[in-house]
């Protein structure tokens, strides 16, 4: 999908408050600990290659993507920090994570067993860095069973591999009730036991754990998400205990501007009928660029004050009621501050039933993204 670099729409990201986030977390942890940013999805919509550039001038330990592709996106970019891919790679692109120098996350025997292989018919020249996964209690990758883990750390002898780290991760940190938290926080340690020595990076901790649990925290390591880019992860259910800025904007400019007469309608469907004659304004950005049709009737921030959308979101314009006839080219802020008010990501998440890290990583690459 192309950028529309020539549209008045954008994402605006301001790297100063992910770099305030990352630096709250790091006081509130013990000194020398280290924090990996999790830049996948694109940055959680952030922009990737910025977002790490900007990290890693701050000093940053390391990076957390989800696809190989995203590492070796940040690679390219001449990044050099650690980078590791927190799914499961098919055996058959290991070389190319291990060519790059990208740490690889392994939840079982056999894909080391089958990289094993690999490896020794075709030599890759470098070893292939590895995370072992632990499954805990979240259910989706990783090792569960210690006797598997013990001949998992036989295989991890061969040269082949670097066992450079291991890692866990929580599916309910982020909420009140900590009882299965602490029933992973006890898988945990069961399966730490079975490792004769740890390996470099020990790291458990999401931005939910380094919030609410940091007590908790064994290891040497936190993988700061959404709280890197400022936002709650329990939405509005805990209070965040850092003090964290969201680093998003979502803004764009009035396209178009007109007087609807009263009994007038607005876009598909015909759902809004003007009552009165009213002002109408259009803003270039809909559905493809992430803002979801859900919001069709929501609010947006012009002049510091909320106006309401009219008729259903489209694919790539939206209207707006104006409080009274407006200039072609008025800033209209969709997501973020204008004056005195905000609209959040938490806000339109919990408008649409989803949350926060939906709304952020939805938006398209269509809209640009300006940094400041
Ligand atoms: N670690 C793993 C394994 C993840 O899958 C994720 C996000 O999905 C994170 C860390 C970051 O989580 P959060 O954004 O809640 O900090």
């Amino acid at each position: 999908m192309v950028t529309a670099n020539l549209r008045d729409a954008q994402v605006e990201v301001n790297l100063a408050a992910i770099r305030h986030n990352v630096a709250a977390q790091r006081q509130a942890m013990p000194a020398g600990n280290r924090i990996f940013g999790v830049v996948k999805a694109n940055a959680y919509g952030h922009g990737a290659v910025a977002v790490a550039q900007d990290l890693s001038s701050a000093g940053i330990d390391g990076f957390c993507v989800a696809a190989l592709d995203e590492g070796l996106e940040l690679r390219q970019a001449g990044l050099t920090e650690l980078i590791l891919v927190l799914g499961i790679t098919p055996v058959q692109y290991a070389g190319t994570a291990a060519e790059n120098d990208i740490s690889l996350t392994v939840g079982d025997v056999d894909w080391l067993k089958a990289y094993q292989q690999l490896a020794h018919a075709v030599s890759i020249p470098k070893p292939l860095k590895i995370h072992l996964g632990f499954d805990t209690g979240m259910g989706r990758i990783g090792f569960t069973e210690p006797a598997l883990l013990k001949e998992a750390l036989e295989l991890l002898k061969d040269p082949v591999f670097e066992f450079e780290g291991c890692f866990t991760h929580f599916a309910t940190a982020d909420e009140a009730n900590d009882a299965y938290f602490k029933q992973q926080i006890a898988r945990w340690h069961e399966l730490l036991a079975v490792l004769p020595t740890l390996p470099p990076y020990v790291h458990m901790a999401n931005s939910a754990t380094g919030l609410w649990h940091p007590d908790q925290i064994t290891g040497n390591t936190v993988r700061m998400g959404i709280s890197m880019y400022g936002l709650n992860p329990s939405g509005t259910v805990l209070p965040a205990t850092l003090d964290l800025q969201p680093a998003l904007a979502v803004t764009a400019r009035l396209t178009f501007v007109k007087q609807l007469k009263a009994g007038r309608s607005v876009s598909y469907g015909a759902t809004y009928t003007a009552k009165q004659d009213e002002w109408i304004g259009t803003i270039p950005v809909g559905y493809a660029d992430g803002y979801t049709r859900q919001l069709s009737g929501y609010q947006v921030l012009i002049n510091g004050q909320r106006c309401d959308l009219v008729g259903r979101v489209c694919m790539d314009q939206m209207m707006v009621r104006l409080p009274q006839e407006l200039p072609v080219g008025t800033k209209v802020t969709l997501l973020g501050r204008d004056g005195n008010d905000e609209i959040t990501a938490t806000e339109l998440a919990e408008k649409t039933g989803i949350i926060n890290y939906e709304i952020l990583t939805s938006l398209s690459p269509r809209l640009k993204r300006i940094y400041k």
